[in-house]
């Protein structure tokens, strides 16, 4: 499996040339979504597949699997989050054809001619995220919640941390 991945392709290219892309991410590539998880256990592992199916649309099909780590809401302490994403995106240059698709399609809007490969699993992940990330009943961690808000009183301490208010203002707007 190749981990040499191009930046930026042309999807329309791409698709008549029925190419793949295979290979790994890491989290610290996809700035929007850690910023809001605690990090990766793993690399991101990435399959993309630009193809045409039977009614000849220009579509995504592959995989998105990773192991991320988010922040329990209950106790403020890392969980485990298993990504296992089935690709089945659609290109579409307006709305209006996206709102013709059938309903297992994603829709990606491509107001541009080329995309940013990692784009296509960022977004994936984000939709992936649970609304509300909390361990199991009774799995909590229970001396974390007092240590981490101890942490917290701490504000002149530059912290790359997220604000746990701040992600979950971000999964309310959904
Ligand atoms: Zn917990």
């Amino acid at each position: 499996m190749s981990s040499h991945l191009p930046d930026f392709v042309d999807p329309w290219r791409m698709v008549d040339q029925r190419r793949v892309f295979s290979g790994y991410a890491a989290i610290a590539d996809l700035s929007r979504l850690a910023k809001i998880v605690l990090g990766a256990e793993s690399d991101i592992e990435l399959q993309l597949e630009f193809e045409r199916d039977r009614e000849k649309r220009a579509c995504i099909k592959g995989s998105v699997k990773a192991e991320l780590l988010l922040e329990c809401q209950r106790c403020l302490s890392p969980m485990s989050f298993s990504v296992m994403s089935q690709l089945n995106i659609a290109l579409v240059r307006s709305t209006e054809e996206a709102e013709r698709l059938p309903d297992d399609y994603d829709p990606l809007l491509l107001g541009e001619p080329r995309i940013r490969l990692l784009d296509i699993v960022e977004e994936e992940l984000l939709l992936s995220l649970p609304q509300v990330s909390r361990h199991e009943v009774g799995e909590c961690c229970p001396d974390a919640h007092q240590e981490t808000e101890q942490a917290a009183t701490d504000l002149d301490e530059p912290d790359e941390r997220v604000n746990p208010f701040a992600v979950l203002a971000k999964l309310r707007r959904k």
